[in-house]
């Protein structure tokens, strides 16, 4: 199945390629095979990359371009990787398993588009503001500059490689900021492409830096490096803490996109049809391997049988297969121990009382034997205490839950130690406005789901995250404000300097 060839992709410091004698095998989680090799970097590259990015912020050879000619070698970079976007949407699917039609428009068009977005923001940012004229206190001026931090660490998860990362290299750039990447171990490979064309495209050496390496050893040292300003990090809510951690020693600012056990909720006057084929697609899309994904089913009890019968039968017709296929709907997971845990999930919840009314199991037939496939699978009878309804499952694994009123789906879609997304599936704006009002989450989307809008902030509340991506304000979290003030008072008597001196003669 797999078209790309084992090749090595090396590592990119300081506008250099970099090797080491240990190699990460890049696998294709639809058949299992190797399809590349990437170098096994550790904390010396971190630091070699660290330094690359620190002596080009300093040199001033990107951060004192003005914000219109970095725009310009942003969009530059953006016509340069749409021609190249099938090797990008090669590379990334042959990595994490997105089947064809999701890397192509979601995984690497959203991508370059979202891109292009954080180079229309240069030129549009506020990067300085002067305040009212204040007398108090003292007759004054203030302006309000936005300035870069210095140098950015990015880490990422494996689910959007290209995406995820440039939501996160974008603004950083489009601020002036050089930066450090350190993709997934498992997905680093459209990155890596992306870097060479940002390089060949007018992106000075040492501005955007790649080192691949295991998170515990690579991502840590970048967490805590001394010269690091911030990082953007994008991943699961245990290593979030654990970024938060590392990050403290230097009191870096730190922007964290965690985990989400999105509720999609179904009132009692929404469209059925609309709304199983939206919880579908909210909850299957990418395997379920979406930080947003819309997990919790939340139904009307008096909707309940006829409303699970109805997904299982349209779930049936998902398409599982090859990757590359067109006519494919879903793919696998991303790894054999992902896999096993997200089976595990499933075997437990029956334990505890759900019923498996579709898929529970690797998928049969032949061509699921190698590679990574969970059968999309849904569960009945789950109370919101499960596990299955609490933990992230980050599968294909949609759990149904029966409620009484508005209140109570209410409560059980803020009962969540997670608040990424959910969805409300209504005919009544009104009625689902009034329920989006009291849903604890960073996104709502009523009759819809996975609406990334570039143009709107992205994050989440409580353990699914710190601060926000995207957005007009995207480069707040990629720049220091600085305060100017000019004194307009006339003289020395004028001076509150008397608090400490007394009165001037
Ligand atoms: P992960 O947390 O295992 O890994 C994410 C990144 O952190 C990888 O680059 C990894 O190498 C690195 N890392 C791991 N341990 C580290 C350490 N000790 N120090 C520094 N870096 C370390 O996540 P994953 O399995 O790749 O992705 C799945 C998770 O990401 C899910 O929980 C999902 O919800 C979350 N996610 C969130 C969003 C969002 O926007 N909120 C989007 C996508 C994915």
């Amino acid at each position: 199945m797999t078209t790309v060839e084992t090749t090595h992709h090396q590592m990119r410091i300081g506008g250099r390629d970099v090797d080491t004698a240990g190699k990460i095998s890049i696998i294709d989680p639809s058949d299992g095979s190797v399809v590349a090799t990437v170098p096994d970097g550790d904390a010396s590259h971190v630091d070699d990359a660290v330094a690359a990015a620190k002596a080009a912020y300093e040199s001033g050879v990107w951060s004192a371009k003005t914000p219109h000619e970095r725009a310009a070698i942003m969009r530059a970079i953006v016509g340069a990787a749409r021609e190249a976007a099938d090797e990008l949407i090669e590379l990334e699917q042959a990595a994490n398993g997105a089947t064809i039609r999701q890397a192509t428009g979601f995984h690497i068009g959203y991508a370059l588009a979202h891109f292009e977005y954080f180079a229309g923001l240069a030129e549009t940012y506020e990067w300085e503001r002067a305040a009212p004229v204040s007398d108090f206190p003292a007759l004054s001026q203030s302006v309000v500059h936005r300035e870069p931090i210095g140098v950015v660490g990015a880490i990422s998860p494996f689910n959007f490689p290209l995406l995820l990362t440039l939501w996160k290299v974008g603004p950083a750039l489009a601020a002036g900021n050089s930066v450090v990447v350190k993709p997934d171990e498992r997905t680093p490979l459209s990155m890596l492409a992306f870097a060479r064309i940002a390089e060949r495209n007018g992106l000075p050496p040492g501005v955007l830096n790649v080192v691949t390496g295991p998170g515990r050893v690579a991502g840590a040292r970048l967490a805590e490096h001394p010269h690091v300003g911030k990082i953007g990090f994008t991943g699961s809510t245990s290593v979030g803490r654990e970024i938060m951690r590392l990050a403290s020693g230097t009191v870096k600012q730190v922007t964290l996109e965690l985990g989400g056990k999105g509720p999609s909720i179904v009132l009692d006057d929404a469209d059925l049809d609309m709304a199983v084929d939206g919880v579908l697609f909210g909850c299957f899309v990418y395997s379920g391997q979406i930080c947003v994904s819309g997990t919790r089913a939340l139904v009307p009890r008096r909707l309940h049988d006829e409303f699970v019968r109805r997904l299982v039968e349209r779930a049936k017709t998902i398409v599982l297969g090859n990757t590359r296929d067109f006519d494919t709907d879903m793919g696998p997971v991303i790894d054999g121990k992902q896999q096993a845990r997200i089976l595990d999930h499933i075997r437990r919840a029956e334990v505890d009382g759900a019923t498996v009314e579709l898929g529970g199991s690797r998928p049969g037939g032949e061509q699921f034997e190698r590679g990574f496939w969970v059968s999309p699978t849904i569960l009945s009878g789950v109370t919101n205490d499960m596990p299955i309804a609490r933990e992230e499952v980050f599968g294909p694994v949609l759990v149904v839950i029966a409620y009484d009123d508005d209140d109570e789906a209410v409560a059980i879609a803020n009962d969540s130690d997670y608040g990424l997304a959910a969805s409300i599936w209504s005919t009544d704006n009104g009625r689902a406005l009034a329920i989006a009002d009291r849903i604890q989450s960073g996104s709502v989307w009523i009759n819809d789901a996975h609406q990334i809008n570039c143009q709107v902030p992205f994050g989440g509340y409580k353990q699914s995250g710190i601060g926000r991506e995207l957005g007009p304000d995207a480069l707040d979290g990629y720049t220091e404000a600085k305060t100017v003030q000019v004194d307009l008072s006339t003289g020395l008597k004028a001076k509150p300097f008397g608090i400490l001196l007394g009165h001037a003669e």
